[in-house]
């Protein structure tokens, strides 16, 4: 994903602003990390450069 999507991306519970940590890169694209809800602790990884933000309670 293009880092701009992270002023995009929301939490889908509260809408919130979400924090990247343990991002890997390649080149300008995120290729993994976790993108993190604060106030909601819930936790959307990144796999294969695809942020899952699906709710937890909606994963397979
Ligand atoms: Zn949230």
């Amino acid at each position: 994903m293009r880092p701009e999507l992270l002023e995009i991306l929301r939490c889908p519970l509260c809408r919130g602003e979400l924090t990247l940590t343990g991002a890997k890169k390649d080149g300008s694209e995120i290729t993994a990390g976790t993108l993190t809800c604060p106030k909601c602790r819930v936790d959307y990884p990144i796999d294969d450069g695809i942020p899952n933000m699906l709710p937890p309670g909606d994963r397979d």
